[in-house]
């Protein structure tokens, strides 16, 4: 386990820990947010809030694909199937769980009868639809620049391919437009003191895309790895800069992370993707310029043409707060369906479905953190 147990050392942590509490001024608190639900995960899988000051307060972020795309969505892909049964619709596993409206889920549409099927990546949307050149194949795409590439790349290989049995139902979302929601107050979002960045999806869209936000918002950045000594790091650098008063973006994440990103990813994402004008985010409600729809270039591969897929809104379970829990404004424990009711295994919201959501990582805590 060489080069992950470099950033596993508990002596190490255990010394940066000092370091943060030394740095840690006694008449205020900081507020962090980290963005990315892997680092959700990290950070209760390795117990690090146990190791910070008081003081310092790690807020859970949004940054969990299948929470953060609204029930109408899902709805539009449980119609699909269901008023076109000759479509075989493939997605990846969490989203198979994930409840829409009226608790519906795409397993339990499978259950009745409709070909839904879970995909581990792109190339095998592609092989289903060369195996199957009679029936139409759609791929569900879901997630942030992270899995945006191999969907581009997805559309790029159908069209070269000359494969007209596949589209692609995008719901691709972009991080900086929901950071600066978040730090401009939206929905439930508290003031926060600084941002723990997203390691994946930085090193797609690189360091320079949260510079405009930071200074906006005078909130500092610093991307980390999902390592423990990495958010350990991250949030001694974050702390410094606070009490610097400084709002900079930096990161902590050199070995993976350049300012530009890169650039072949970019690309690939430009000549496939165009800004959608608005996007409805679980829990920040309508977002401008925030996630991406397919261009007319790829139009053949688009579901939503193809099919005349009308929007639908959904209805949330009212009774699941994945929404507040995603603004950081509500612990999941303090969610009343929290273990009574949802749970890992019967999830009524989709913070429960996968491991980055936040309810799903408290949960592997216990009922107190
Ligand atoms: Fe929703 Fe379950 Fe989380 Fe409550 S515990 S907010 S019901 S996912």
């Amino acid at each position: 386990m060489k080069y992950l147990d470099d950033y596993r050392d508990p002596a190490l942590a255990r010394g940066l820990a000092r370091a943060i509490a030394a740095e840690v001024r006694p008449d205020r608190t900081y507020r962090l947010m980290e963005f990315c639900g892997g680092h959700t995960h990290a950070i209760v899988n390795q117990g690090l809030a146990h190791l910070l000051p008081d003081a310092v307060r790690l807020i859970h972020g949004p940054g969990c694909p299948v929470c953060v795309l609204p029930v109408g969505r899902l709805d539009m892909a449980l119609a699909l199937v269901r008023d076109h049964p000759e479509v075989i619709l493939c997605t990846y596993g969490d989203m198979m769980r994930v409840p829409a409206s009226g608790g519906e889920t795409l397993q339990k549409a499978r259950a009745a009868g409709a070909d839904v099927r879970m995909v581990y990546s792109t190339l095998d949307a592609l092989a289903l639809a060369r195996a199957h050149p009679d029936r139409p194949v759609v791929f569900l795409a879901i997630g942030f620049e992270t899995t945006t590439p191999p969907t581009a790349l997805l559309l790029t290989q159908a069209r070269d391919a000359g494969l007209p049995n596949l589209s692609v139902f995008c719901n691709h979302v972009l991080t900086p437009p929901a950071i600066g929601a978040i730090l401009g107050g939206a929905g439930e979002a508290k003031p926060l003191d600084g941002i723990i960045g997203p390691a994946h999806v930085s090193t797609v869209i690189g360091s320079e895309a949260y510079r405009a936000g930071a200074a906006r918002f005078g909130v500092p950045v610093v991307i980390a790895g999902f390592e423990p000594l990495d958010i350990l790091r991250a949030v001694l650098m974050l702390i410094r800069q606070i009490n610097d008063g400084r709002a900079e973006v930096e990161t902590e994440y050199t070995r993976a992370v350049r300012p530009d990103g890169n650039p072949k990813a970019r690309a690939l994402m430009e000549e496939v993707f165009i800004l959608r004008a608005s996007f409805e985010w679980r829990g920040l409600g309508a977002l401008p310029d925030s996630a991406l729809a397919i261009r007319d270039d790829f139009a053949a591969w688009d579901a939503e043409r193809r099919f005349a897929m009308p929007p639908l809104t959904g209805r949330e379970n009212p009774a699941c707060e994945c929404g507040s829990v995603l603004m950081g404004a509500l612990d999941p424990r303090d969610c009343r369906l929290f273990g009574r009711g949802c749970t890992p295994e019967r999830p009524q919201g989709a913070c429960m479905v996968s491991a980055e959501g936040a309810c799903a990582a408290a949960w592997t805590q216990g009922p107190s953190p």
